[in-house]
């Protein structure tokens, strides 16, 4: 049977670039096949295994898992990594193994709303609670420490401003008082941030959005130590979040691009953030590229290879002139979700915060006009044109 090849022990480690497209690859290859075939199969022959490793696709131990768990561990420069059926699948399963009734978490002031929801809505009732730090305040931590904290949540860029935290304090703060750190990488993705190596105990991605980066499934994935990553996948086991190997080989796919996406992505970002600076219709422009975002040092520090995709910022008219200003755009598309190939621009204010009290909006610095964009991988000076003519 094929197994996924270990890393190499001998010669210069290969870039991230070598590493998307060939770590983990099934040795030998099955029937020759270039590109890992799809294993169909729900189960696989019975040799004796315990529970936990016999051949069934929930148990997440398929040739298709076993291929992305190296090749993204391999990326986030982890001992290991486990793909899940959703983002949030990743999330629930991580706070579900790492806590238990009693526990409480400090989490960053701003994160995803489906987080957010889970924290608020959903733990409390298994006796979980959390307190909300400012992420740029760590003499502020202290005070939000309880005997049973035991663990610090943060997100690498926050949505949609692309706040960053101060992550080095994070690791810090959590090893000094014994908490399991997690991080959700989902904005930066491990071609311009790894934060693993910043100190991190477990990240996560949602794989829906750069790792796959073509708006064509929905997945997870969190990465750690070893012994981690296979507590992880017993409460995934137990859960059934597991990832359907149709779509384990589409992430495959689009994790072998994902190096040239990420760094084009964020030079159009660029290039936009800095258009959209100049313009007198907008208000701000919230991008970590641009020497005006608060946490600029920072990026030009963490991140490498560009700053992402992800731009915010305010029409000075407010909701209705940034709503006519989508509509006249011709290659973004109005819709949620981000990070894939092509270019999508969404009102947090009307969509994807609209379930948040207008306090909490405003609160979090999501004004009416304020617009999220996700940037494509189309030629910059298209977009930029694009924006030009919807201006006018
Ligand atoms: N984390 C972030 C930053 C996200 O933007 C999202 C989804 O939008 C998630 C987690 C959840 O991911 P999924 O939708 O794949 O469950």
């Amino acid at each position: 049977m094929s197994q996924a090849r270990p890393p190499a022990t001998s010669g210069p480690a290969p870039g991230l670039d070598t590493r998307a497209v060939h770590e983990g690859a099934l040795d030998p290859r099955p029937l020759g096949a270039v590109s890992t075939p799809v294993f169909a199969s729900a189960n696989f022959e019975y040799h004796g295994e315990p529970y936990h490793d016999v051949g069934y696709l929930r148990l997440s131990n398929s040739p298709n898992h076993a291929v992305l768990h190296r090749r993204i561990a391999s990326l986030e420069g982890t001992e290991d990594s486990l793909v899940t059926g959703s983002g949030m699948a990743a999330i629930s399963a991580a706070l579900f193994t790492f806590l238990e009734a009693g526990d409480h978490v400090l989490v960053q002031d701003v994160v995803y709303g489906g987080t957010q929801n889970l924290l608020q809505q959903d733990l409390p009732r298994f006796g979980i609670t959390h307190t909300r730090v400012d992420p740029q305040d760590p003499d502020s931590w202290q005070a939000a420490l309880t005997p049973r904290s035991r663990m610090f949540y943060v997100e690498t860029l926050t949505n949609p401003l692309c706040q960053m935290a101060d992550l080095e304090a994070v690791v810090g703060f959590a090893k000094e008082h014994g908490l399991v750190s997690m991080i959700d990488n989902t904005f930066a993705s491990p071609v311009l941030c790894r934060p693993a190596e910043l100190g991190f105990d477990l990240v996560m991605e949602s794989a829906t959005k750069y790792m796959n980066g073509h708006n064509d499934l929905v997945a997870g994935v969190i990465s750690g130590t070893a012994p981690r990553v296979r507590l992880l996948k017993l409460m995934l086991d137990h859960l059934g979040g597991s990832l359907d190997p149709h779509a384990c080989v589409l992430l495959e796919r689009g994790l072998k691009t994902i190096g040239l996406r990420v760094r084009r992505q964020s030079a159009n970002a660029l290039a936009l953030a800095r258009f959209l600076e100049g313009r007198p219709e907008i208000a701000r422009v919230h991008y970590p590229g641009l020497p005006s975002h608060p946490q600029h040092a920072r990026a030009s520090r963490l991140l490498e290879g560009g700053f992402g995709g992800m731009i915010a910022f305010e029409m000075r008219e407010g909701g209705e002139a940034a709503d006519r200003f989508a509509d006249r755009l011709t290659l973004p598309t109005v819709a949620a979700s981000l990070g894939g190939v092509e270019s999508l621009i969404v009102r947090p204010a009307a969509a994807i915060h609209s379930g948040l009290p207008a306090e909490a909006r405003e609160e979090q610095g999501i004004s009416e006009g304020l617009m999220r964009f996700s940037t494509g991988i189309e030629a910059a000076g298209d977009l930029v044109a694009d924006f030009t003519q919807a201006f006018a």
